[in-house]
């Protein structure tokens, strides 16, 4: 599979990836990797650091995982969950126009995704100071922000001390002016890939437009899995030891627990 933007390898763009087979096994250690994890920027960390097998080439790890921009990072939770929770979603909302409950089915990993601009990760642009080399941001920035005091115009000025630089140099952010920084994002829109996370539909009702926002990341902390109950079923009705039961695909393991509810059905109706 393909990122829609890419690492930079050796001055080229990588953006091939796959996740390992999702096992019972890495469904524990998704619910492991999640426990005490206050910040969603390590949550997505850790996430992608257990299900992913390959990145850009190399094994996957923290540190490339970190080194993927924001706009990939988003786009991998997306093709997660279509692996974790492939079945369809539906969304509820009100529309804003007649009040009547619109439903509307998503199905996981659908979602349009704007690709990377033609100079991703990393351009030049003019500013009223001078030219400046700008980067989008990625993993390790937004880690690097909640380090910050928790006031929005202090964090961005600290992340745009991370991506521009002028001759190798910091830049002085207060230097800039509105215009500059209009065109800096600007540019890194331009750049950055983006999965859509805004929907439009008209109401059946009104006809009226609509527009849901999405939160990719909410799946994240539903419980996904019961793993520890599927291997108690499993144990007791085919004696597996739990390492088996934790090697077996989630599709497989989901159909032998199948297997049991139908047989144990079928010695209920024997009985009545
Ligand atoms: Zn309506």
């Amino acid at each position: 599979m393909e990122l829609p933007g890419g690492l930079l390898v050796d001055g080229q763009l990588c953006c091939d990836f796959s996740f390992k087979p999702i096992t019972g096994s890495i469904e524990r250690k998704i619910l492991e990797s999640n426990q005490n994890v206050v910040s969603l920027v390590t949550h997505v960390t850790n996430m992608l650091n257990v299900t992913l097998a390959q990145l850009a080439g190399m094994p996957a790890n923290k540190e490339l995982i970190s080194s993927l921009c924001s706009g990939d990072r988003q786009y991998l939770i997306l093709q997660l969950e279509a692996i974790i929770n492939p079945a369809s979603k539906w969304l509820t909302l009100n529309c804003q126009a007649c009040d009547e409950l619109i439903q509307l089915e998503l199905i996981p990993g659908t979602l349009p995704v704007k690709p990377a601009g033609q100079y991703f990760p990393a351009t030049t642009t003019q500013l009223s100071i001078g030219e400046v080399s700008l980067r989008v941001p990625n993993g390790a920035d937004e880690e690097a922000l909640l380090q910050q005091p928790d006031n929005e115009k202090q964090r961005l000025k600290h992340l745009l001390k991370r991506l521009i630089f002028q001759a190798n140099n910091k830049v002085e952010i207060g230097q800039l002016n509105p215009d500059d920084l209009d065109k800096i994002d600007q540019t890194l829109e331009d750049m950055m890939p983006q999965p859509s996370t805004n929907i439009s539909t008209t109401c059946p009702y009104c006809n009226s437009p609509q527009q849901i926002s999405l939160d990719i990341f909410a799946w994240m902390n539903e419980k996904n899995s019961d793993i520890e109950n599927d291997i108690h079923q499993l144990a007791i009705h085919y004696h597996w030891s739990e390492k088996d039961i934790l090697a077996l695909p989630k599709t497989r393991r989901k159909h032998y627990l199948a297997l049991i509810e139908q047989a144990s059905h079928q010695v209920f109706e024997e009985l009545v």
